[in-house]
């Protein structure tokens, strides 16, 4: 409705009066209402009708068709989905590995894997890092998890004040648990996280972490603010990758990790307004483009993962208002395969994901777009007022090293000068 209004006002007729023009757009904005409440047409139909109603000018907009980060509310009964890595483990431009965003009408907001390369798709949504601070991974694979410290390190840098929360399944044993894996990162991040000390806003560099057991069935992992978080075991590489779903305000979204299709997630998600499943490169292409042999890309291709056959198969079966598949290189000569051997057991609604494309759920409309990203983005504000550090906090370079320094405070100087002039400081050079 808000669309059509808009596509209305935008209406434009050479010689009219603006009275007549608004009533002509109030008249095609209505006419569009109508049709859609009539269910005789749907949304899209309704849109048709408003284009061929549109006057076309050289000097007015005609609306807009993607979705601009930090552009639009998003509905108390909505829900907004962004793909902020759909690709491989394998890096490349186009495409992150698995990590997802789902942002609820509540103010929620959830990411699911932070793989590869993703850290730099969910810079491009502007959203504030205090409220990106509930993470869940699916396992431990590098492509669902390998930009953790980006988020970590970066999101905390770029204003998140608080300690980055995630939920992580156990494994088989204590050490392919997703805790073991997370303070074996923290420790990694020792020299990193040693040299910010007394620099900058400390509260950010902690990682709070709820490791759950991989085995539970259904089983609830997150419980807060009207949002309940479910998973279940896939099958896929060793024991530990789960699948989630999200249940919130009559919702349903799962997020199915990497596996090789399984009787947990036919069950469980069933009937989701969501449901997102990995779906491989088809294997001919793999053996061709991917230089796989033929072997390892049969066991890779279709028993380690999904094949695009077997994800129809259980999209056929689950019935989602949307099946989105991911977890393959989204192009122009690969995307046909996956379509038709997914056409050959489904025929449902279905998204072929890519990076940026965004999905607005309500209870009427699934409406899918790409994002426009801005390339030059900054961080976005912090939500609240930044601490200053504590200096004495910091730790020394040792004599040798500090003795290196050349006497450059000349020139320092006047940016000391000017920087305690405009915010009314006292600051020294060390
Ligand atoms: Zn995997
Ligand atoms: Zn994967």
């Amino acid at each position: 409705m808000v669309v059509a209004l808009i596509a209305g006002l935008i209406g434009y007729v050479i010689g009219c009066t603006q009275d007549q023009r608004d009533r002509d757009a109030q008249a095609r904005a209505q006419e569009a209402k109508t049709a859609k409440d009539d269910g005789q047409q749907d949304s899209s139909q309704a849109d048709q009708v408003q284009a061929t109603a549109t006057r076309y000018s050289p000097v007015t907009a005609r609306g807009r068709d993607f979705y601009a980060p930090n552009s639009e509310d998003l509905g108390p009964d909505e829900m907004r989905l962004v793909a902020c890595g759909t690709g491989m483990p394998t890096a490349r431009p186009k495409q992150a590995a698995s990590c997802w965003l789902l942002e609820l009408g509540n103010g929620d907001k959830f990411i699911f894997d932070i793989g590869t390369g993703s850290a730099e798709r969910i810079s491009a949504l502007q959203i504030p890092y205090n409220y990106l601070d509930k993470l869940f991974i699916s396992h431990l694979h590098t492509d669902h998890f390998g930009d953790l410290d980006a988020l970590f390190v970066g999101g905390a840098l770029a204003g998140r004040q608080k300690p980055l929360r995630v939920w992580g399944p156990s494994g088989d044993t204590p050490e392919r648990g997703t805790k073991y894996a997370l303070e074996h990162l923290r420790k990694a991040l020792t020299w990193d996280l040693d040299g910010r000390k007394g620099i900058t806003d400390p509260r950010g560099y902690n990682l709070e972490v709820h490791e759950f057991d991989y085995k539970g069935m259904n089983e609830i992992v997150y419980q807060e603010n009207g949002v309940t978080v479910r998973s279940w075991p896939a099958i896929h590489s060793l024991d530990g990758p789960v699948s989630f779903s999200v249940e919130w305000n009559g919702f349903k979204f799962v997020f199915g990790g990497d596996t090789y299709p399984n009787k947990w997630y036919d069950e469980y998600a069933k009937d989701a307004d969501l449901a997102i499943h990995e779906c491989f490169i088809a294997v001919p292409d793999m053996i061709k483009k991917f230089k796989f042999t033929p072997q390892s890309a049969l066991s890779v291709g279709t028993q380690i993962h999904t094949a695009p056959e077997a994800f129809g198969k259980v999209m056929s079966r689950i019935k989602p208002r949307m099946a989105i598949a991911y977890h393959f290189f989204n192009d122009w000569d690969t995307s046909s395969a996956i379509y038709e051997r997914i056409r050959t057991t489904y025929d449902g609604p279905l998204s072929l994901s890519n990076d940026y494309m965004v999905w607005n759920v309500t209870k009427d409309e699934i409406r899918v777009r790409m994002a426009a990203v801005d390339e030059d983005v900054w961080p976005p504000p912090a939500t609240e007022k930044p601490l200053v550090p504590d200096p004495t906090l910091r730790i020394p370079y040792s004599d040798e090293i500090a003795d290196g320094k050349l006497d450059v405070k000349e020139v320092i100087q006047p940016i000391y000068d000017e920087v305690n002039k405009e915010y009314g400081l006292d600051e020294k050079q060390d």
